[in-house]
């Protein structure tokens, strides 16, 4: 009979990695909070600031960081102390007077005319984003179908006639707010959700408990793949839900009630360059997880055996 091997990570390998990754986490530097978007929600004391400011910062988090945030803070700036009172009394002239001329990459003013629209909605009508998450999570019964209804009735909730009026048409409203999700990793939804669920610590706010960390779905990109591929976490190579979902699991049997807790560990890890995608000598005999990666220990042999000096050469 063939012997189907499991996706993910064995119990035995999960055993092996579980100490190293709590070294990586504790050798983590606090100073990559400034490289991450993580670190503007984590201005507000007010929850509901803070939700409006994570959902906003991580939606428009793509790309790369030091040309995100600025426009980000630029944003913030301007909806003044507090950014949920200002999207509860937002109306499509305010939000003009906000977004005209804003572009970033894929989006332009009338998409984040949109979510902040719909984010007024949310607050007004349910409360607050946890309530309108929560009442989704009920009625769907998984993250995914939640997040996918999520975005979906903040999206639909916006009246886009006066915003096309004030501000065009919208340009990238499926990549910023999409009304439902496909087969990809929802990248961006899943990082709102760490932040919002897990913690407090360091890194994430720990404001919703309604969702328990155990629920969560890792934030997949290519920084946090490769280094799940290297550490067995997935053999899958796709950015993909799926994906997603295998090295959550993997994950789960490191720490089965907060598995998400090592993604800013390991995608920093990648994203700083420590982990880079051709494995070298130098970075990988420093890492911590030498001894569970697939393809560092390969890296460090050959590059003693380059050092040593030739048997046939007397
Ligand atoms: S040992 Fe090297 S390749 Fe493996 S995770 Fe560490 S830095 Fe990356």
């Amino acid at each position: 009979m063939r012997c189907l091997r499991a996706a993910g990570l064995s119990r035995r390998s999960a055993a092996d990695l579980g100490p190293r990754l709590e070294a990586l986490v504790a050798s983590a530097p606090p100073v990559r909070l400034a490289f991450d978007p993580v670190e503007l929600p984590r201005l507000y004391g007010d929850p509901r600031d803070a939700e409006v400011t994570g959902l906003l910062s991580a939606l428009l988090a793509y790309g790369r960081a030091d040309l995100f945030k600025p426009k980000l803070r630029a944003l913030l700036g301007a909806m003044g102390p507090s950014p949920a009172a200002f999207v509860t009394r937002l109306d499509a002239i305010g939000a003009a007077r906000l977004l005209r001329g804003f572009v970033y990459r894929f989006n332009v003013g009338a998409d984040l005319a949109v979510l902040l629209l719909g984010m007024g909605w949310a607050l007004r009508e349910k409360g607050s984003l946890e309530a309108l998450f929560e009442a989704q999570l009920r009625g769907h019964g998984s993250i995914k179908g939640a997040l996918g209804a999520f975005t979906r009735s903040i999206r639909c909730s916006a009246s886009v006639g006066p915003v096309r009026r004030a501000l065009g048409r919208e340009r990238g409203l499926d990549h910023l707010l999409p009304l439902a999700l496909g087969d990809g990793p929802a990248k961006r939804l899943n990082l709102f959700l760490r932040w919002m669920v897990r913690g407090p610590d360091e890194v994430d706010l720990g404001l919703w408990r309604s969702v328990t960390p155990a629920q969560l779905v890792v934030p997949l990109d290519t920084h946090l793949a490769r280094v799940s591929r290297r550490l067995g976490l997935t053999r899958r190579k796709d950015l993909s839900w799926k994906t997603a979902e295998e090295v959550t699991t993997s994950l789960r049997l490191i720490d089965p009630g907060d598995p998400v807790r090592f993604d800013f560990a390991l995608c920093h890890l990648g994203m700083s360059g420590a982990c880079p995608p051709r494995p070298s000598i130098g970075r990988c005999s420093a890492c911590p997880l030498l001894g569970s990666c697939r393809v560092g220990p390969t890296a460090v042999a050959r590059a003693v055996a380059r050092e040593l000096p030739d048997p046939l050469v007397h």
